[in-house]
């Protein structure tokens, strides 16, 4: 248990900053005032771009769900923070090796895509721009999330909401009513595109962000998806997006939807569902688990 603790203290204590130093001094390989951008379609910048992006999303993501798998195999360790839920069973072998295999296919298709739309970001102004400092990083990370969650809410919701989309689109991904780790990016290639990659990268692109912010945001976004699926409620700050004194409570919420299929639409926050009125069978999903354990005390 410790060994696995320590692992995950960490990657994520050290992990992120680490990640963000490496980005910094290495600013200069994504952002080089000498590798020109000439225009053709594989100029060196555009190239780096692609194969540094790609290069953190894997680094992470594989980080994030080897933990993920290193906790599943003692689950008796952590059964303070799993996720209980008994009308739901794990997902069967079949859904876990088509998940992977659909996941590995996006992976491979990844940088392709990075370089395709590559023109965006450069159309922004994100290589031009001089390295952030820390309060605009921080500022232009709260804007990404921001605008990410209002999208993710609205397209999420439109999914369930149109019973035509939902059938044809959305239901793959809620073919895990037990979430875990690989249950992240099983999902249909135009859910993928509108309502995960295209909020994820909305906020830096409107701002036009230091490609720094863009890239290591995609990474921030990658992490916290794949925690919100973990079917763990690891406490703040093992998990840094869940701390439900400042409204997220990511990983408890999204598992409640991937279980009972019932509102929460939100990501990162709460605020559009407690707004919107479609949290509230979470809520009272909430009371009553709590009055099951004061009973069981
Ligand atoms: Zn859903
Ligand atoms: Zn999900």
């Amino acid at each position: 248990m410790c060994v696995v603790l320590l692992l995950y203290v960490a990657v994520v204590a050290c992990f992120f900053p680490s990640a963000w130093t490496w980005l910094s001094n290495n600013s200069s390989n994504l952002d080089d005032d000498d590798a020109e951008d000439d225009g053709t379609l594989f100029n060196a910048q555009r190239l780096r771009f692609a194969l540094i992006s790609t290069f953190w999303l894997e680094v992470i993501f594989w980080t994030a769900q080897s933990l993920l798998l290193l906790i599943t195999r003692n689950p008796e360790l952590f059964t303070a923070w799993t996720i209980k839920k008994k009308h739901v069973s794990y997902p069967s072998k079949e859904l876990l090796t088509t998940a992977l295999n659909e996941t590995l296919q996006g992976h491979l298709l990844r940088p392709i895509f990075l370089w395709l739309f590559y023109p965006l970001w450069a159309y922004r102004g994100c290589f031009d721009r001089e390295f952030p400092s820390f309060f605009e990083l921080s500022f232009h990370i709260f804007v990404c999330m921001l605008v990410d969650d209002t999208l993710f809410y609205w397209s999420h919701r439109v999914l369930h909401e149109n019973k035509y989309l939902y059938r044809t689109i959305h239901k793959q991904h809620h073919e895990f009513r037990y979430s875990v780790g690989l249950a992240t990016e099983y999902a249909h290639p135009l859910e993928d595109i509108f309502s995960n990659t295209i909020p994820t990268v909305a906020g830096a692109l409107l701002l036009g962000s230091h490609v720094s912010i863009a890239v290591g945001y995609m990474g921030i976004k990658l992490w916290q998806s794949v925690d919100g699926h973990s079917g763990m409620a690891l406490p703040f700050p093992l998990s840094p997006w869940n701390n439900q004194y400042i409204g997220m409570d990511c990983a408890l919420a999204h598992d409640y939807h991937h279980s009972h299929n019932s509102g929460n639409y939100g990501g990162y926050f709460i605020w559009w569902d407690w707004l919107c009125g479609t949290d509230k069978a979470y809520r009272r999903y909430q009371k009553k688990m709590l009055k099951k354990a004061a009973a069981a005390t």
